[in-house]
């Protein structure tokens, strides 16, 4: 499941709505099924993902830095991810759990660093979180 930040562009007001996966959400946007909650108007657009991080499936790693496609599209996402989440570094496990006890409190997404034991430990405890490959462009 994936969760958007949908925005309008007739009315301005924005909602989320979820998805079974970013491939269904552009399948229903060629097709001109979302229309605006409040006004109806087909203008929609997609803003922020709202999930604490996100999930997309690769076969492994190495499929990935190996392919050009991938890893551009990859390095696309990173950018969106470091432009509309909060880097919390190797505090993400903690700052996960934070967000999910605390729910009055609002948090925007957040990404960081994390071992797979604790994406699992998380998960166990119903908190929403995924791994996610991750390039380092730095040598770009
Ligand atoms: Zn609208």
């Amino acid at each position: 499941m994936i969760k958007y930040r949908l925005k309008c562009n007739s009315c301005f007001k924005s909602y989320d709505s979820w998805y079974s996966s970013s491939f269904e959400y552009e399948k229903l946007r060629k097709k001109e099924y979302l229309t605006c909650h409040f006004c109806n108007s087909k203008d929609i657009g997609k803003t922020i993902m709202a999930p604490n991080l996100l999930s997309l499936n690769f076969k492994d790693e190495n499929d990935i830095k190996n392919n050009k496609k991938t890893k551009k599209k990859i390095l696309e996402f990173q950018n969106f991810i470091k432009n509309n989440f909060e880097n919390v570094g190797d505090d993400f496990a903690y700052k996960a759990r934070e967000s999910h006890y605390n729910s009055r409190k609002k948090t925007k997404g957040i990404f960081g660093n994390a071992t797979k034991e604790q994406i699992a430990n998380l998960n166990e405890e119903g908190i929403e979180a995924h791994s996610f490959p991750w390039i380092d462009d730095k040598n770009n």
